[in-house]
């Protein structure tokens, strides 16, 4: 109201003349076209600017409505707008946008507004302002043909591109529905985008989208989405702020890498696993174990490590198709896994090697139960095409300290004491000790008293009789090793392993030999003794690979000068030795044969020798062992092996030897089985050479009184 009295005010100060030439100047100068038109629309008066902009046609605007230079399309909504003047009781109408004739011919956009000054008695018109907004237009017209064609690109895109607002989705092309597994943007509506999202990788797709979604922007980003159908879509999406029908949201640009991902995991997988067996290789292991070890460090658990290689796989693999090698090696594996935890780690490092992680091994894990797990696994024969395969593994394990660091060391450890066991005639398994590179402590102390022991000569020879139990007479000894230190009589159950271990065992064999050899040649001129006379000696697995073994055994036996109408030398080799390879075994044996020496094959039935290979052993006899003995007449199993035993050598037409006999019972049942040659407490338990000698020259009682 204040504002309504000072304009007048103002006015009043002006002259009637100074208003006449204010509003000539005005009209004159405005680009505006201001026109006071008839009700029913003809043109009474017009601005300077009017008749500037019509020229010549001015004549006509007073007697022509102004209507007729309206484009014909727009023309009834302009007459239909300016009806209204005068009907209703607003007094400004527009503005209204119309195209209209230039002077030039060409069309105009134009905007009028018109006043109703038709209450005014002085004037009674209409007064109109026309703009001419041709190039606003015309720009407006360029970014909604932009805005098209842009819609229109989005729209036939190939790669799948939404719109959110506030969460919820507004657009989706068709290459983004198709993604989803929806037939139409409806069904997508509803839907938060979140829940497109999987839950798992929701909390990323949240922490990414934050800046986007105040209007910042992102890098793209590898998420899963969920189609509609629950499958799982890895895409790679990026979200761009824009403006969508005049509100703020986010434009997803979203492309699907479930194939890349995919090729990628399977390239992956190749990477990081065995082909044949489908078992992590060395790459992916060794990872493992770092992991393993970093997690251990933390919660001061241990892990383990076992490193298995097969026995003599080379000759298997090169005596058959290699196909039927790789299934062995198939059927290794799963044997091997089978033995395990799903949690721990079967790994294949290539060729006949297999590696296991145990992780988080508890204090009750005993390393000796899982070595013996595994060698166990193996105890049935391979079958494959109906063929039985006797396979056995050498087993090295290891276990971490506080003070193993990386993945290789564990692996090293456990690859050392893998190859003591192959050195101690495979078919086995060796604990490496961390704290003293191999042994315990005790260990190494007893193995430097041995060597001790042995330069101060405290080895002895003890002889345990060989008896024919039909007749009750001696047909031999076997030499057992004895180790007599200060504080009494050492069994070689203790010190032969570490003998086998530290190689003191080859020359303790070489001793044992001539000593045994040295007493046989004063049993020749005994006059009550069989003959010849067989003496056996043990041959360890160490010494069976040692390559001068033949030499040696020639030089001692020579040197001997036994005679050998009277004297007989065995050597005990243990099946499991001969087993480890056969093939050099064999010809082993044969250079043995060629110097008129015998093999016995010690503890038999406790290894897997097949058949075709006895066979070509060329042996003289076996020993059933003593734990087959142990139960006979009592346990259904020894019997059945023993049985067994003794046919195979009478097919082979080999001689049979009963360890271990202690009971008449045993004596008994052994004889009505076939086999009467025994060894055994029953007669004679293993005593010096002086001792065996009383035993050797006499008639012995068959039947206990
Ligand atoms: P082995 O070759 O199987 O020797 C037989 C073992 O059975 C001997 O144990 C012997 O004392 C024992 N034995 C014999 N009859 C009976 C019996 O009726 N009852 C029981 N309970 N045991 C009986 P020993 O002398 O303690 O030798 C143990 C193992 O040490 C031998 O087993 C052999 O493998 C090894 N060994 C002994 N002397 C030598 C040697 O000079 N060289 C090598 N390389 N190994 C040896
Ligand atoms: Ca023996
Ligand atoms: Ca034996």
């Amino acid at each position: 109201m204040e504002n309504d009295n000072e304009m007048s005010h103002i006015e009043g100060r002006l002259t009637h003349s100074q208003k006449a030439v204010l509003w000539g100047f005005l009209t004159g100068n405005t680009p505006d076209l201001i026109a006071l038109l008839s009700l029913d629309g003809r043109v009474i008066w017009a601005s300077q600017s009017s008749f500037e902009f019509f020229k010549d046609i001015s004549e006509s605007f007073t007697t022509q409505p102004v209507f007729d230079k309206i484009h014909p399309e727009d023309r009834n909504r302009v007459v239909m707008e300016f009806s209204k003047i005068g009907q209703e009781t607003k007094k400004v109408f527009g503005p209204v946008s119309f195209r209209l004739l230039s002077p030039e011919s060409t069309w105009l956009t134009v905007e009028t507004t018109a006043y109703d000054l038709t209450d005014n008695p002085e004037i009674n018109a209409i007064l109109s302002v026309t703009r001419d907004v041709t190039s606003r237009h015309v720009a407006l017209l360029e970014l909604a043909e932009s805005e098209g064609r842009y819609r229109r690109l989005v729209e036939r895109s190939p790669e799948p591109m939404a719109v959110y607002k506030e969460s919820s989705i507004v657009y989706a092309n068709p290459a983004a529905l198709r993604l989803i597994g929806a037939t139409s943007l409806d069904q997508l509506k509803q839907t938060l985008i979140i829940d497109l999202v999987h839950p798992d990788d929701r909390e990323l797709a949240n922490i990414a989208f934050e800046p986007v979604d105040k209007g910042g922007e992102m890098h793209p980003i590898e998420i899963r989405l969920l189609s509609l159908d629950a499958q799982v879509i890895h895409v790679e999406v990026i979200g761009i702020p824009i403006v969508y029908d005049g509100e703020p949201g986010v434009q997803l640009v979203i492309r699907d890498i479930t194939d890349t991902k995919q090729a990628k995991a399977a390239l992956e997988y190749q990477a990081l696993h065995d082909p044949l067996t489908g078992l992590p290789n060395r790459a992916l292991f060794v990872d493992r174990v770092s992991q393993a070890l970093l997690r251990s460090q933390k919660s001061k658990s241990r892990i383990i490590v076992l490193l298995a290689d097969i026995d003599r796989f080379k000759i298997i693999n090169d005596s058959l198709n290699h196909s039927v090698g790789d299934q062995i090696l198939v059927a290794v594996a799963q044997r091997i896994k089978a033995c395990f935890r799903p949690s721990d780690t079967v790994a294949r490092f290539g060729g006949d090697e297999f590696v296991i992680l145990c992780d988080e091994a508890d204090e009750l894990t005993s390393l000796g139960s899982l070595g013996d797990r595994l060698i166990k696994s193996l105890d049935e024969p391979i079958v494959i095409n109906n063929e039985p395969y006797h396979i056995s593994l050498s087993v090295g394990i290891a276990e971490s300290t506080e003070r193993t660091l990386l993945a290789d060391d564990i692996i090293r450890n456990a690859d050392a004491a893998m190859n003591r066991a192959k050195d101690r005639g495979r078919r086995r398994y060796v604990i490496m000790d961390e704290t003293s590179g191999f042994e315990s402590a005790g260990r190494l102390q007893l193995e430097s008293a041995l060597r001790q022991g042995i330069n101060k000569g405290e080895l002895r020879a003890h002889f345990q009789p060989v008896v024919d139990a039909t007749t009750g007479r001696a047909i031999g000894v076997e030499a057992l090793v004895r180790w007599q230190r200060e504080h009494g009589l050492e069994s070689p159950a203790t010190f032969i392993p570490v003998a086998e271990d530290s190689g003191l065992i080859v020359p303790i064999g070489t001793w044992m030999l001539a000593e045994a050899l040295r007493n046989a040649k004063e049993w020749e001129s005994l006059p009550d003794i069989k003959k010849p006379f067989k003496v056996s000696v043990n041959l360890s697995p160490r010494q069976f690979l040692d390559t001068s073994l033949i030499d040696t055994v020639k030089d001692i036996v020579e040197g001997s000068n036994l005679d050998f109408t009277k004297t007989r030398l065995v050597l005990e080799v243990t099946e499991s030795t001969l087993m480890a390879d056969p093939e050099e075994a064999v010809t082993i044996l044969k250079a043995f044969n060629d110097m008129g020496v015998s093999i016995a094959i010690d503890d038999f039935g406790t290894g897997y020798s097949s058949f075709t290979y006895l066979k070509k052993f060329p042996v003289e006899s076996v020993k059933i062992d003593r734990s087959f003995i142990i139960g006979l007449g009592q346990d259904k199993d020894d019997e059945a092996i023993v049985t067994a035993v003794i046919q195979v050598a009478n097919t082979l037409k080999l001689d049979v030897i009963a360890e271990g006999v202690e009971t008449e019972q045993q004596l008994k049942r052994l004889s009505e089985l076939g086999c009467s040659t025994i060894q055994g407490f029953y007669f004679s338990r293993p005593v010096p050479a002086n001792v065996v000698e009383d035993v050797i020259t006499v008639t012995l009682p068959i039947e206990e009184q």
